[in-house]
């Protein structure tokens, strides 16, 4: 390889969620495309992230699964975890999915993929080991690696992170993890339902991009099956003892308070991958929160794109994609596509789940005042939640008050499925009257959207004559 030159279309840095979707979608429009990995194909989602993450979930309700059971007239013993096991079933998930995101594939496509770690020398040319690669544009998608937090101690102490928790193949026996985001939560949520005592510390408060009502929620369902979530907490040093790791708070009283487990887990946030990638040899700028770029994802260098993760911006897969259009729209194309989060869903995927999409009640009371409608509907008034007994949560929307949609929030089962039709409410502009005149099967949990929706009508429909009509059929109907 040392020594190569080549001269290509496109050049794309990182083979995670948004580097592949823009190598796939370029090579297919027939543009000539490099696509450089230095580690796994597939990026953090499927090797640390998304996909492991979700199919340690999956085990985690498989063990829940026998304590709801005794609810249906049906019992079976407490299960038995073979963490180990557990874990080859991860490893299975993600070796299923992997073939997609492979190297093989990607040359069927027509990708040349150069593994190794790529840095640019100038501002249109970068270079992999010995290859110097000429292109017309560059994608970074070099994605973002966990946050370390500067906590005393830390740098002393055995701790994990999500490059290394899916390694691990014995259960802990009581994770401390630091960070209430969604990573924190599906990781506590996960773990405690597989047998280990699990405890959040929170610097703030747990989910703090989600509707707070909704969080607040969540929250307590997860204190509720067993999670210590502490939240505002002031962590003051870390240590080792014995085989394990102490946790040292500041108390309210000015003391100390050791919380002692068996593992630490730093789920503290995300730090973009912009080191070794000499982006001041071609213009680019970037700051800790990672590459700046524009609406159109191009950097201060004119060739040069950012996406995903290590853009700056919400970091999720299906973010990394959607900016892998815009992309290929701009480069490609020429056209002068722009990114617009204003109906960009995402889900947190603890059991209830929490999904959102648009404008939190927050959010909305700040852009359109006292212009806004709240409609809450919750899960127990639905007849297939009550059949499942997936009673807990609710639907959130928020509209204007003629009836614009600007934002949902569902906490409950399935939200994650729930929140797509918003999703294409928001991106389409609708008023809440079409959510609320779909006709929604029958016994779905689906028609809570609907009932949300037709809660907008109900204060109109009871303050005119029809309030004394469905008084009269309620007495005597
Ligand atoms: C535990 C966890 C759970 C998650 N769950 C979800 C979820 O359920 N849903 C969701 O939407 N998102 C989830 N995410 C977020 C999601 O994984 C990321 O948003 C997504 O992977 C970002 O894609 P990306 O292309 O920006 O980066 P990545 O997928 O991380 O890919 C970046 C790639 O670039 C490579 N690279 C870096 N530097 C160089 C270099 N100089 N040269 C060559 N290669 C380089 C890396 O090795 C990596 O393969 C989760 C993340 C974590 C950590």
């Amino acid at each position: 390889m040392s020594g190569m030159y080549l001269d290509v279309d496109l050049c794309v840095i990182g083979a995670g969620s948004g580097g592949l979707s823009v190598a796939a979608g370029a090579a297919q429009l027939g543009a000539s495309t490099v696509l450089i990995e230095r580690h796994k194909m597939g990026g953090d989602c499927l090797n640390t992230g998304c996909v492991p993450s979700k199919a340690l979930l999956a085990a985690a309700k498989a063990a829940r699964g026998w304590r709801s059971a005794q609810a249906f007239g049906v019992s079976y013993a407490p299960p038995r975890v073979d963490f180990a096991a557990v874990n080859r079933h991860v490893d299975e998930v993600i070796a299923a999915i992997a073939p997609n995101d492979s190297v093989e594939r990607f040359e069927s496509l027509g990708v040349k993929v150069i593994k190794g770690t790529g840095r640019f020398v100038g501002p249109r040319e970068v270079m992999v080991d010995g290859t110097r690669i000429r292109a017309r544009s560059f994608v970074i998608a070099t994605g973002s690696s966990a946050a370390v937090p500067p906590i005393p101690g830390l740098e002393r102490v055995p701790y994990y992170t999500n490059e290394t928790m899916f390694e691990n193949t014995g259960l802990p026996r009581h994770l401390i993890i630091i960070g209430g985001g969604p990573i924190g939560l599906e990781m506590a949520q996960a773990h405690q339902s597989l047998g280990s005592a699990v405890t959040v510390l929170e610097a703030a408060q747990v989910l703090p991009k989600d509707d707070a009502e909704l969080a607040q929620l969540l929250r307590q369902h997860l204190i509720e099956q067993g999670i210590a979530i502490r939240e505002r907490v002031n962590i003051v040093r870390v240590e080792r003892e014995g085989s394990g790791v102490v946790v040292a708070l500041e108390a309210k009283d000015g003391r100390e308070e050791r919380i002692v487990g068996s593992h630490l887990l730093v789920a503290a946030g995300r730090r973009p991958n912009t080191a070794g990638l000499d982006l001041e040899k071609a213009g680019i700028s970037y700051g800790p929160k990672g590459i700046t770029v524009d609406a159109r994802l191009r950097t201060s260098n004119r060739r040069v794109f950012a996406i995903g993760d290590v853009a700056g911006g919400t970091q999720f897969t299906h973010v990394a994609g959607y900016h892998a259009g815009i992309v290929i729209r701009n480069a490609l194309f020429r056209l002068p596509a722009k990114v617009d989060y204003s109906s960009l869903p995402w889900v947190t995927f603890t059991d209830p789940e929490l999904a959102h999409v648009g404008l939190t009640e927050e959010q909305a009371r700040a852009t359109h005042g006292d212009d806004i409608t709240i409609l809450r509907w919750p899960y127990h008034e639905n007849d297939r939640a009550q059949t499942e007994r997936t009673t807990y949560g609710l639907v959130k929307v928020v509209t204007t008050n003629s009836g614009k949609i600007l934002g949902a929030s569902i906490l409950g089962a399935h939200a994650g499925e729930l929140i797509q039709v918003w999703a294409l409410a928001i991106s389409q502009g609708l008023n809440i009257k079409a959510m609320a005149g779909m006709i929604a099967p029958y016994p779905t949990l689906g028609e809570i959207n609907k009932r949300a929706a037709g809660a907008f009508f109900t204060p109109k429909l009871f303050s005119n004559g029809t309030k004394r009509l469905v008084r009269f059929l309620a007495n005597f109907g």
